[in-house]
């Protein structure tokens, strides 16, 4: 889109100006003084001219004689000699003496370019400055250098290439709330007809990288209107005062190009909740009231929307969320299995890609991804090709390059011991094979003990079982038990514990506790929430909320939990003690193995 800033004379102008002024000062003065140029020659010479007559005018001062050729065009200058007979000479050559070979400058016309001129041009810059000044100061309100608190909010002007719904994958629900923002852009009439207001303020909350930005663009860009964009921390400045003056210049900019879009991306770092507490930042709250009066300010139909996008609704200022301000909420959720697939294709379209690749399975492959990540796998996808000098992108490509987002690249060079090699490859298959046993199915799609940069030595793809909205307890369990998996393979057959098991069992305690403490999922303490999700798009933090011996209490039953499913891990690959060999063994000869080949030694 085309970026276009505020219409403002830049200082260049005046600088071009000034030169102009110094230019024709110039070329008046320089051909009068160049016609008048003195040329400075030595005694012999203006001797030899008096000889051969070739003096004009002269004139003898004190310490300098003044001359001219016979034309009078050219005037020399010499010094003076002890030369008696010089004035006979003169007179005999035929030269005329004069007393104003070099006419003084009228006193006039010297004071008036020595002294007058230069006052002139130091007053007109002075002016032409503080005209500059005074527009800064009466714009920013109570600015107090140049610019600052001047809204720097971009406007973006309609353009054919602008992002349109069609760009923008998956997220259904999300289009289908904001196409009504459309048509009332279209069509205002229509909905102040039956007295119907728009809502001033439309919040997108999801996790990052799921489109948000993407939408608030494209719903200007459907609506082909102007889209005006800042970041609610650009707002917080270092003066109190400074973002609340943004925020009035924002509005005032935005309304004088209504119907319009107003998006303010990351809205939390302003609308966070006011909570009075000791070394609260007055700007931040400062710049919130403004941004509250300027959304009552305005009457609800005068075609300004304002679309904000934050991943920690949680924590805005229920003052921002009431009616009358943002009181559309529209969730932009992570992409399901078919959002991720359209989300693929539709930046594929954007590479050469193989006619062949399977979207479908590379969607799968992808789970838990968001668009961000899904259009970086694209590109990931098409370097590689690059890479190998292939032409277009391959299924091959597509999927090393999820591996590439999710554990980072290969690492070539990190060599891992027999030894070691050998325990990754145990500790994989003891996932899969816990897995396998518990549901019957084909748990992975890929196991892999390629080291990655990630610093992971090895890991196990997991196929996504399609949309899952509910687990069950025993689902749960199952889970844990999968994770513990690693760690009991490395027992059984090593009879030894190593370190690769960190990130599984940060897991498994995290699904545990959650079981006890959010889902009401232990005896004891039935239906209480003995925690509360903080974040929920950000990691989901948590905080505790309940007594010391409680939570004594919790810690006990975690650790029983996971205990609990370590054990039946352990006594699984017991039982399949032959199979585990011989996949850990194949694994180990082949690095990388998928879900199929996996199933077929299991069942062999
Ligand atoms: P957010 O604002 O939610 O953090 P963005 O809108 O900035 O995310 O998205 C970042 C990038 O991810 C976009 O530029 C786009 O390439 C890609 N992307 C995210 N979601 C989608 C989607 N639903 N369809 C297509 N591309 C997407
Ligand atoms: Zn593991």
């Amino acid at each position: 889109m085309n970026e276009v800033k505020s219409p403002k004379k830049p200082l260049i102008f005046y600088y071009v100006v000034v030169l102009i002024v110094l230019f024709l000062l110039n070329s008046l003065l320089v051909p009068y003084l160049a016609s008048r140029q003195i040329q400075e020659v030595d005694y012999g010479t203006f001797m030899q001219m008096t000889e051969d007559g070739e003096i004009g005018e002269v004139e003898i001062s004190d310490n300098e004689i003044l001359f001219t050729d016979k034309d009078g065009t050219r005037i020399y200058k010499t010094g003076v000699m002890d030369d008696p007979n010089l004035t006979e000479r003169l007179y005999a050559s035929g030269a005329t003496f004069s007393s104003e070979i070099v006419e003084e400058m009228s006193p006039l016309l010297s004071f008036f370019l020595y002294w007058i001129l230069p006052i002139l041009i130091f007053i007109g810059i002075g002016q032409l400055l503080s005209k500059r000044l005074m527009k800064n100061y009466s714009g920013g309100g109570n600015s107090m250098m140049f610019n600052m608190g001047k809204s720097s909010a971009k406007v973006y002007v309609k353009s054919a290439d602008g992002i349109k719904f069609s760009d923008v994958a998956g997220e259904d629900e999300a289009k289908e709330n904001l196409t009504e923002i459309v048509d009332y852009l279209h069509n205002p009439g229509k909905y102040k007809d039956i007295g119907a207001s728009m809502p001033k303020g439309v919040l997108l909350v999801g996790p990052p990288g799921t489109g948000k930005t993407m939408l608030a663009k494209a719903v200007a860009g459907e609506a082909n209107v102007p889209f005006f964009s800042m970041s609610g921390s650009e707002f917080v400045e270092m003066f109190v005062g400074m973002g609340a003056s943004k925020v009035r210049d924002l509005f005032k900019q935005a309304k004088e190009k209504a119907p319009c879009i107003v998006f303010i991306d990351e809205i939390d770092a302003i609308g966070k909740k006011r909570d009075g507490q000791f070394g609260s930042n007055d700007e931040r709250e400062q710049t919130l009231n403004q941004l509250l009066t300027e959304m009552d300010g305005f009457e609800g139909n005068n075609g300004v929307i304002i679309l904000a996008a934050t991943n920690r609704p949680d924590s805005l200022d229920p003052a921002l969320t009431r009616p009358g301000r943002f009181d559309r909420r529209v969730p932009v959720e992570l992409p399901d299995l078919k959002g991720r697939e359209e989300i693929l294709k539709v930046h594929a379209k954007k590479i050469k890609i193989a006619d062949n690749v399977d979207f479908e399975k590379v969607a799968r492959m992808a789970s838990g991804a968001s668009g961000a990540e899904l259009a970086n796998i694209v590109n990931e996808a098409a370097l590689r090709a690059v890479r190998d000098g292939r032409a277009c992108a391959t299924q091959s490509d597509m999927e090393e390059s999820i591996e590439v987002v999710i554990a980072g690249y290969q690492k070539k060079n990190a060599i891992l011991t027999t030894k070691e090699k050998m325990v990754v490859s145990y500790h994989e298959i003891g996932h899969a094979l816990v897995a396998a046993k518990q549901t019957n199915s084909a748990p992975v799609t890929k196991i892999t003990i390629i080291p990655r940069t990630s610093g992971a030595l090895g890991y196990t793809m997991q196929v996504d079982e399609g949309n899952h909205y509910l687990m069950n307890k025993e689902e749960i369990e199952n889970k844990i038990a999968t994770l513990t998996g690693g760690r009991a393979a490395e027992e059984v057959i090593f009879g030894s514990v190593t370190t690769g098991a960190s990130n599984d069992i940060e897991q498994a305690t995290k699904l545990a506790r959650a079981m006890i403490t959010q889902y009401g999922m232990s005896e004891k303490f039935d239906m209480v929430a003995m925690e509360t999700v903080t974040n929920q798009y950000l990691g989901g933090d948590t905080s505790l909320a309940c007594s010391a011996e409680t939570q004594a209490q919790i810690d006990k039953d975690v650790v029983e939990l996971v205990k609990r499913q370590h054990e039946k891990a352990t006594q699984i690959l017991i039982e399949n003690r032959m199979k585990l060999d011989e996949l850990a063994q194949y694994l180990y000869e082949k690095e990388t193995i998928t879900g199929e080949e996996f199933m077929k030694i299991l069942n062999a």
